[in-house]
């Protein structure tokens, strides 16, 4: 076992100041038990701990960190951003190189608005649909996480289609009611939806690779049939690229896939390790965003000089040649390992992968959509984050969260991977635990 003391003592401390000990849920471990460790510092693909444990990290910051940990250019970049001032609250030139940067990788934004998390980016690109189209419902899928603002706090109701029940207290259930929640990658329950409320609903938003229920790519045809379906209806289809955004591509997903949105969320990978949103899309809609036009949105932080540097060096990076390649060869690289591996242990799991984005369900159902995704089983998700941990491969405490191979992580860091998990499936597949169908 790792000696972890320095970091119970600091949880400890932590959970009297702190709700939960974290700053934000995930963090905490509740889906894996156990304490989370504290972490002392990063580099290229590991990750530190305060009692000197080593990690190949998966998490990269949950996204942004695309390049790994302490990229020295972007550290360089950031040092000289530091010698100039922090924040000013007025205008900068490197918001305008940002904004092109994104514009020049991503064809359907004519103009973006820099935000300072993806929350926010998609918040505020839903008041805008709200505004453009004067519609007030929205939908979205069961799955698909746009940040925590009311909206989206929200699941179906029972029964086949009704309006959504909000899935936290404090969010009203008038609030809910606007949302129109459906299984991911099933079109007909849009045209349902579109039939019964079409002439109400103002935008669809989707992860067009959904990467917060595990990574669940979209089936051939249903991107492009929500194109379709919301042009015919006047709705604005927003597709938040918060995680798939210059990672999947330098186009994102959209690139991918070829469906151009009206709206795109972004956030994570475009702050280099910085808080970061930003949403834009066609000038047509943009343009009625405050002062240009009437629909408020405002930020203190907003566009400040280490974000945008930060993003800057990160996007310009990411642009040179042969990155995207790269990505994906060491994301199949990692999926093909740990499909041979489990099979070789008679371990029952699905590994989903699209680029550098991947995830492990322990299930022997396809996943196509949340439900499919939760048929995975927790117990035996837990064990195997605990055995890789223990191995110093260190993954998202949570088997609905996507791994994150960086740029950073190194031929010998994926076959030490590869080996590690070998090693938990043998494990787990004496155990006698029988997985759901
Ligand atoms: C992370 C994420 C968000 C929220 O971004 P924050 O910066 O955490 O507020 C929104 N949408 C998607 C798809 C995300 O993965």
């Amino acid at each position: 076992m790792k000696q972890v003391s320095r970091s119970l003592e600091l949880f400890a401390k932590s959970c009297q100041l702190l709700p939960g000990g974290v700053n934000s849920p995930v963090r905490a471990f509740g889906a894996v038990g156990g304490t989370p460790l504290f972490i002392a510092r990063g580099d290229g693909s590991k990750i530190y701990d305060v009692d000197g444990n080593e990690y190949i990290d998966y998490v990269c910051s949950w996204g942004p960190l695309i390049l790994g940990h302490r990229h020295p250019q972007v550290v360089a970049a950031l040092e000289a951003v530091l010698a100039e001032g922090i924040s000013y609250g007025a205008p900068t030139e490197r918001e305008v190189v940002l904004a092109s940067l994104i514009i020049e990788a991503m064809p359907s934004i004519e103009k973006v608005r820099m935000v300072n998390s993806g929350t926010e980016a998609a918040m505020s690109a839903i008041r805008l649909a709200r505004a453009y189209t004067k519609r007030p419902k929205i939908v979205k899928f069961a799955g698909c996480y746009h940040g925590h603002a009311d909206p989206f706090l929200v699941q179906a109701g029972s029964g086949a289609l009704t309006l959504g029940v909000p899935t936290s207290p404090g969010v009203p259930a008038a609030t809910g009611e606007l949302t129109i929640v459906l299984p991911y990658n099933d079109l007909e329950s849009v045209e349902e939806a579109f039939s019964r409320w079409g002439e109400e609903i103002a935008a669809v938003i989707v992860e067009p690779v959904a990467a917060n229920m595990g990574v669940v790519l979209p089936r051939p045809g249903f991107l492009e049939g929500l194109r379709q379906i919301t042009r015919e209806a006047g709705s604005v289809l927003i597709f938040d690229e918060v995680i798939t955004g210059f990672r999947l591509a330098w186009g994102g997903a959209q690139e991918v896939y070829g469906v151009e949105p009206d709206l795109t969320c972004l956030g994570k990978i475009i702050g280099g390790g910085l808080p970061v949103g930003a949403y834009g899309g066609k000038a047509e809609i943009m343009q009625l965003v405050a002062p240009e036009g009437p629909v408020y949105q405002a930020g203190t932080l907003s566009g400040n000089p280490l974000a945008m540097q930060a993003g800057i060096t990160t996007l310009r990076l990411l642009r040179s040649p042969g990155t995207y390649e790269e990505l994906e060869n060491k994301g199949k690289k990692l999926a093909e390992g740990f499909s041979k591996a489990a099979s070789a242990a008679g371990v029952p799991v699905k590994v989903s992968q699209i680029g550098s984005l991947l995830s492990v369900f322990f299930t022997a159902r396809e996943v196509v959509d949340y439900e499919t995704a939760v048929t995975a089983d927790q117990e035996y998700f837990k064990e195997f984050f605990k055995l890789m941990l223990q191995q110093g491969i260190y993954l998202p405490p949570s088997q609905f969260e996507a791994l994150f191979v960086s740029l950073a992580h190194t031929e010998e860091d994926l076959d030490r991977t590869i080996e590690a998990a070998a090693f938990a499936f043998e494990k787990l597949s004496r155990k006698n635990t029988k997985f759901v169908e």
